[in-house]
C-alpha cells in the first residue's frame, strides 16, 4: 500500500509537472505571438493615424473656415456707421478692468479679460510694453467726447456749430455707433509712441508685435490701411476690436476687415445693415447658416485664396 502510494504519488507528481510545464509553455507561446503581436502593430500603424489626423486637419480649419470651429460667436457683430450698438445693450455689458494706468482705469467686456490680459502678459515676455489708452465707454462718455470735439472746433478753430458737427463725426463716432460703446474695443499703443494724430504708432515694435500676434488672442486690427472705403473710418494702427480667435484668425489672414467679410457671409442688407442673428446680444447661429453662406459664397472667394 505504501509503496503502490508513493509510486502513484511520483507519477502523480511527474504527470501534474509535465502537464503544468507543458501547458504554461503553451499558453505562453501562442500568447506572445498571437496575443502581443498584433496589438503592438495594432497600435503602431493606429497611433500615427490618430496624430497625423488632426495635424492634417488643423490648417485645412483656418484656410478655409469652418464656423463650427468658431469661438466666442457671440462677439461677432457689427458696429459702425450703419450699425448702432443700443444703448441698453451698452450699458447692461458686465465688464472687468483689463488695464490700469497710473491716472485711469480701463474696463471691457468682462468675457475678453483674460483675452487681454494674456495678450498684454505675452508682449511684455516679448520685450513689447503695451499701452492701453481707451477702452469701453457709456454711451454717455462718448456723447461727452462727441460734443467736447465739436465745442473746441467752434471755440478754436472757428467752424459754425454744422460744420463742426459734420468735421468731427469723420474723427469721433457718435455715441452708439462707436465700437468703444460694446465693450469689445481698445486702443492699444506703447510708450514708444502714444500720438493719435497721426500714423507713427505704425513704426514702432509694439505695432508689429500687435500685427503679428492680436489674432491669437481674439484681436483684429479693426480699421486698417486702405479700408476706409469699406469702414468709414480712418486708418487707425491703434484700434483693436475682440471678435474671437477664429475670427481675429480668419479676418487677418484674408486681410477682409469686418464690413467685407459680413458683405461676403451675407450677414448684413444691399445697406449694409446686419441681419438680426448678427446685432449685439443676439446669438449668431454661424455653426449652420454661416457654413451654407460660406458654400455660396466659395466660388468668389477661391481666387482670393
Ligand atoms: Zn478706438
Amino acid at each position: 500500500m505504501k509503496t503502490n502510494g508513493v509510486r502513484i504519488f511520483a507519477i502523480y507528481s511527474a504527470l501534474m509537472f509535465v502537464v503544468v510545464f507543458g501547458l504554461s509553455a503553451l499558453v505562453k507561446a501562442p500568447s506572445a505571438v498571437g496575443n502581443a503581436e498584433p496589438e503592438q502593430t495594432g497600435t503602431e500603424e493606429a497611433e500615427p493615424e490618430v496624430t497625423t489626423a488632426p495635424a492634417e486637419e488643423k490648417p485645412e480649419l483656418t484656410e478655409e473656415g469652418d464656423p463650427a470651429e468658431a469661438d466666442n460667436v457671440w462677439a461677432m457683430f457689427l458696429v459702425n456707421g450703419n450699425n448702432e450698438c443700443p444703448e441698453e445693450y451698452s450699458n447692461s455689458i458686465d465688464t472687468s478692468l483689463v488695464y490700469e494706468s497710473t491716472v485711469r482705469q480701463y474696463y471691457m467686456d468682462s468675457r475678453v479679460e483674460k483675452y487681454v490680459r494674456d495678450m498684454f502678459a505675452a508682449a511684455e515676455k516679448d520685450g513689447v510694453e503695451l499701452v492701453m489708452v481707451s477702452a469701453y465707454r457709456t454711451n454717455s462718455y462718448q456723447q461727452d467726447l462727441f460734443d467736447r470735439s465739436v465745442e473746441d472746433r467752434v471755440n478754436n478753430r472757428g467752424m459754425t456749430w454744422e460744420e463742426a458737427k459734420e468735421d468731427t463725426a469723420k474723427e469721433v463716432q457718435k455715441p452708439g455707433f462707436s465700437e468703444h460703446n460694446s465693450g469689445l474695443a481698445a486702443d492699444i499703443m506703447s510708450n514708444e509712441y502714444t500720438s493719435m494724430d497721426d500714423d507713427g504708432f505704425e513704426d514702432t515694435e509694439a505695432f508689429a508685435w500687435l500685427s503679428e500676434h492680436a489674432p491669437e488672442y481674439g484681436f483684429i486690427l479693426r480699421y486698417p490701411k486702405g479700408k476706409s472705403e469699406y469702414t468709414g473710418i480712418i486708418y487707425e494702427p491703434w484700434h483693436y476690436r475682440f471678435v474671437g480667435v477664429y475670427y481675429a484668425k480668419l479676418l487677418t489672414e484674408k486681410g477682409l476687415c469686418m464690413e467685407e467679410y459680413f458683405r461676403q457671409q451675407g450677414w448684413v442688407d444691399a445697406d449694409g445693415t446686419a441681419i438680426s442673428h448678427y446685432l449685439p446680444g443676439n446669438e449668431p447661429d454661424a455653426p449652420d447658416s454661416g457654413a451654407d453662406d460660406i458654400q455660396e459664397d466659395e466660388s468668389e472667394r477661391e481666387d482670393e485664396v
